[in-house]
């Protein structure tokens, strides 16, 4: 790399000098972090200027600096020497998004650079008018007690412990041990947990919340579902003790609230609960969501709120891959003490994609089918459990069911296709299968070629060739297949 050419920058403000660099140092970024980090953590940042071989980056939010130099301050410095060469240097300019015109730009040192201050100087405050805690009737107050004691509504079932990470939670897991450790104190706050559903976001904001009361004994943990929060405050408005309410919710260190995409058509709620999230994110208090919806897209959610809630971290959970599947599976067999053999665990993880909730649900019926037979778990039990529990994967098709679902499509009996005939329609159809099973079951071109009375894995190899140039030639040809590849794929599920 020719460093002159990016020393000559060294005097000139420019963007484009900056943003040059920039590009420079993603392509050495690329290579050493895998893309989910990369667009998580660098995709968002900008070039802002560049300027005696410093380089400033534009970052959106606090925590994202704190995230960079916390995670990839080495592999960020070095990079940036090695663009710009031993002087090089980096600072942060902070732009806060802000929704409601607030904006903060702070320049930030790095590394041991101070931290930016935010100013949340819009902030709409409620009072907080109360004596004594004890007086206020609250939701989930013990009564008796001289110092308010709030019973945090956690399963203690729920820890970092039995949560496996994965590439599909390894951010959210990571920022929620954060939070866990110094909660308030980070620049995730709030930090928002989401995905879809059965995909572990309660378990980890339990997780959250247990690991604080383990931590941290003298704060107050709350958890509640938005659905509870929408309706107590119901019941309190009804009985005019909203400030109770408020003033309750005021007092929790670190609140919990899962499912907000559930306040959507609560628009009171929305404005309640801007209320107590202004008061305690101004008092350094933690507050932990989780949405189904990404916060982007939560429409019916005041824009005031959805502002507040890019403040801190919007972490995404995935879908668990299979090696986080079956990792799972594993954990929780060990922690019921069960067993079943590996290829029975792996087949279990390979076929249960949709969610976490469906594989504990798949394996205990499993555990409950052998021990109702009084059987030994094996491959062929936990096909049959399998068929009638969750949806096969469209890898589990057999060959004879696709032969027979062409066969129904072109009316042909059954049995003219295993002939082995030159006969057009026949020829035709038996190519299409052979094109639909190579794409959709698991045989070797070998096994496919047997099904038909006995081809060699040739004869598929240019069936499916044939199959696939027809179809760039001849649309009712292309037509047919696709119709019927839709039948075959919905068949599957
Ligand atoms: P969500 O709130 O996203 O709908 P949950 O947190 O309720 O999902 O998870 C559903 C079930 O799956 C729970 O029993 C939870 O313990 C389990 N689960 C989810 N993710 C994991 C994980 N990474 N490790 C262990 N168990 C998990
Ligand atoms: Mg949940």
């Amino acid at each position: 790399m020719n460093k002159d050419i990016y020393n000559s920058y060294s005097d000139d403000l420019s963007q484009d000098g900056a943003k040059e660099v920039w590009e420079k140092c993603v392509e050495i970024i690329k290579d050493n972090v895998n893309w989910r980090t990369f667009q998580t953590w660098f995709e968002p940042i900008q070039a802002a200027a560049l300027q005696n071989n410093i380089l400033t980056l534009q970052v959106p939010s606090q925590f994202f600096y704190e995230w960079l130099e916390e995670h990839y301050v080495e592999l960020l410095g070095k990079t940036i020497k090695r663009v710009l060469g031993r002087e090089g240097r980096l600072e942060y300019r902070i732009v806060m998004d802000g929704g409601n015109a607030q904006r903060n730009k702070t320049s930030v040192k790095m590394p041991g650079g101070t931290r930016p201050q935010n100013n949340h100087s819009n902030y709409v405050d409620m009072p907080l008018k109360w004596d004594d805690p004890n007086n206020i009737k609250t939701p989930y107050a013990i009564p008796g007690l001289k110092r308010m004691q709030v019973d945090p509504q956690l399963n203690s079932n729920y820890t970092f412990d039995n949560y496996v990470e994965g590439d599909c939670n390894r951010v959210a897991r990571s920022a929620g041990m954060h939070v866990a450790q110094k909660p308030g104190a980070t620049s995730f706050n709030p930090l928002v947990v989401f995905g879809g559903v059965g995909w572990g976001k309660t378990h980890l904001v339990q997780a959250i919340g247990n690991e604080v009361r383990r931590l941290h004994p003298n704060k107050t943990v709350l958890y509640v579902s938005a659905e509870k929060f929408i309706n107590q405050f119901i019941d309190h408005s009804k009985n005019n003790e909203i400030n109770d309410f408020i003033n309750f919710y005021q007092l929790i260190d670190v609140l919990i609230l899962d499912d907000i995409h559930l306040f959507i058509p609560a628009a009171k709620t929305q404005d309640v609960f801007f209320a107590i999230f202004n008061h305690l994110h101004q008092s350094g208090k933690q507050i932990i969501l989780t949405s189904d919806t990404p916060p982007k897209d939560l429409d019916g959610m005041q824009e005031r709120l959805l502002s507040r809630f890019r403040w801190g971290l919007n972490a995404d959970i995935q879908p668990p891959e299979f090696d986080t599947r079956k990792d799972i599976l594993e954990m929780k067999m060990r922690q019921e003490g069960l067993e079943m053999p590996d290829e029975v665990v792996k087949y279990v993880a390979y076929n249960v994609q949709s969610n976490v909730r469906e594989l504990e649900g798949a394996m205990i019926a499993l555990f409950a089918q052998a021990t109702l037979n009084k059987k030994e778990i094996d491959i062929d039990l936990a096909k049959r459990v399998m068929k009638n529990f969750v949806k096969t994967s469209s890898r589990e098709l057999t060959i004879e069911a696709i032969q027979k679902m062409v066969c129904e499509y072109f009316n042909l009996p059954y049995d003219r296709l295993l002939i082995k005939t030159r006969k057009r329609e026949v020829v035709q159809a038996r190519q299409i299968t052979m094109y639909l099973a190579k794409k959709f079951t698991k045989s070797s071109l070998k096994n496919i070629g047997e099904h038909f009375g006995g081809f060699d894995h040739t004869t598929v190899i240019h069936s499916c060739q044939t199959v696939e140039n027809l179809m760039d030639t001849d649309t009712d040809y292309k037509e047919s297949v696709l119709e019927l590849q839709q039948k075959v794929q919905l068949a599957s599920i």
